[in-house]
């Protein structure tokens, strides 16, 4: 399908009209009539996300976080966002934004928390910002209909969930033919009076053209009177975040784990007494400390958002508002990856594939001193256990002589220690660390194939480990090409950890190079 035919479901799901007025939303690299087999969505516009969705053969990458905001004065390849401008452009991937259309939308990221946490009667916390258009036009009342009509197929008249809204009064209109006029009412150089109706309607303000092009063609004046306003509107039943209320009551600390529990969060922060009774919440996935003022006002007792300083803190502990602190990324990240499966359906009947780039950006990193310190400081259990979730992968690569013939080989083993696949392949005449290197990309590269998150990796190279857990540095230029490009595979990961692993517990990885070695040799 064309890429514009995604950039339609997009505003289906998202309208990009609803936008916030500053945010930059819709198609920012890309050729609208470019065929779309694949779609991946991601938070960020990264390198890592656009050559994942080059490798993963998808001609669209989706981003929360738009690429372009402002005007760019240049597109080089040693500035942003340029750099990856001309990234996308020459891996042939379409760049689309959808960010405070898809925060504010039905269904869409405040929408999709709230009903994980069960929350009911949801309403904008803080109505939509239009940048819409009025257009005021003065019809005779034959012609009102076709007008209506012809404006209405322009694109006028939608507010919220309501299309076809327009406004009509009747007065009185005057003019005068001049020479070379060809009036269908009056006459020449005579004054004439008629009865007509002032009719208005709004729009978005990118359909001006067609607005007025619409009403000017259906109207039956030679030269239709009109006017086009500017005009700062809000829609109430859509806007940023939601308010909202709980089931039933309960303690602020009571709903912050369950906030933390839906997140897969460890530990979480909140303001306020825990022990307070909180009904009535206000959520924005995000960067929400900007609307403490309102959800105080709306009188909430507690806001989920991110993004929140210390004094923002102490504002809503003065106002009341009791907060509750939701890393930007996670709460976004979650949203976005939920709202990928609505956008694969939308998609599913042109056969466009759709998924979901799990992409823990390691912004931040965390330190925990001890799993006990962690506990009492949080007063909420660990809830890790990840070794029995993950897959294996085993790699191992060698050559015969240093450099000499090189071949790599790995493994790829299932949670439940099914082997999943196997690769065995000569590389030609290297060393044994680049063989190693090589091994493990390919291994990396295959797991991010078979959709795999959660990942741990056996190598029996100490280099490689070494260098990849930060113990040595990388000074040969040619290893840091590979150093570089293993780490962005493994940023990838949703979790992914190296072990170390001695030759013989990685004998199978070990036999594989053998093989591809042996018979290469015959
Ligand atoms: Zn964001």
């Amino acid at each position: 399908m064309k890429l514009a035919a995604v950039l339609a479901a997009v505003d289906r799901l998202a309208p990009f009209e609803i936008a916030e007025p500053w945010d930059s939303v819709g198609l920012q690299v890309g050729d609208r009539d470019a065929e779309v087999r694949a779609v991946l969505v991601a938070l960020d516009p990264t390198m890592v996300a656009l050559d994942h969705a080059a490798r993963r053969d998808c001609q669209a990458l989706l981003v929360h976080h738009p690429l372009v905001r402002e005007p760019v004065a240049a597109v080089t390849a040693h500035s942003y966002p340029g750099d990856l401008i001309l990234r996308a452009a020459s891996r042939g991937v379409a760049v689309i934004a959808a960010h405070t259309n898809v925060d504010k939308a039905h269904g869409g990221l405040a929408d999709i928390i709230c009903t994980a946490l069960r929350l009911e009667g949801l309403t904008p916390l803080a109505p939509a910002r239009m940048d819409w258009y009025k257009l005021v036009g003065f019809v005779p009342e034959s012609d009102l209909d076709a007008v209506r009509t012809a404006i209405f197929a322009a694109g006028a008249g939608t507010i919220g969930d309501y299309i076809h809204c327009s406004f009509t009064i009747p007065g009185e209109g005057t003019f005068e033919p001049g020479v070379r006029a060809h009036p269908s009412i009056g006459e020449v150089g005579v004054q004439q009076r008629t009865g007509e109706l002032r009719l208005e309607a709004v729009f978005p303000r990118a359909l001006r053209r067609a607005v007025s092009d619409a009403f000017v063609a259906a109207h039956s004046y030679e030269e239709p009177a009109f006017d086009l306003y500017p005009v700062d509107d809000e829609v109430r039943t859509l806007g940023l975040g939601r308010i909202a209320y709980l089931g039933a009551p309960c303690s602020l600390e009571q709903f912050a784990g369950e906030v933390a529990a839906l997140f897969g969060m460890p530990a979480i922060r909140y303001e306020g007494d825990g022990e307070r009774m909180i009904e009535r919440v206000a959520v924005l996935p995000g960067s929400g400390a900007s609307l403490i003022d309102e959800a105080a006002a709306a009188g909430v007792d507690a806001l989920v958002t991110g993004d929140i300083k210390y004094h923002d803190a102490d504002r809503a502990d003065r106002l009341g508002l009791a907060l509750i602190d939701v890393p930007h990324e996670i709460a976004e990240g979650y949203a976005m990856r939920h709202w990928t499966t609505q956008l694969a359906e939308e998609l599913r009947r042109d056969r466009v594939t759709v998924t979901f780039l799990e992409q823990p950006r390691r912004l931040w990193r965390r330190l925990a001193l001890s799993t006990e310190t962690e506990e009492t400081m949080t007063g909420l259990a660990q809830r890790h256990n990840h070794a029995d979730d993950r897959t294996l992968l085993y790699v191992d690569g060698g050559s015969r002589g240093n450099p000499g013939p090189s071949a790599i080989g790995g493994r790829l083993v299932s949670p439940d220690g099914e082997v999943q696949e196997e690769f065995s392949d000569t590389i030609g005449t290297t060393t044994n660390n680049v063989a190693e290197y090589q091994a493990l990309i390919a291994g990396l590269e295959l797991a991010l194939d078979r959709n795999v998150s959660k990942l741990t990796v056996h190598s029996d190279s100490e280099l490689i480990c070494r260098q990849l857990t930060g113990r040595y540095k990388v000074k040969d230029e040619r290893m840091k090409g590979y150093h570089t490009q293993a780490t962005a595979l493994l940023q990838q990961f949703q979790e992914v950890d190296i072990k170390c692993v001695r030759r013989e517990e990685n004998a199978e990885a070990d036999r594989l190079v053998n093989e591809a070695l042996d018979a290469a040799a015959r």
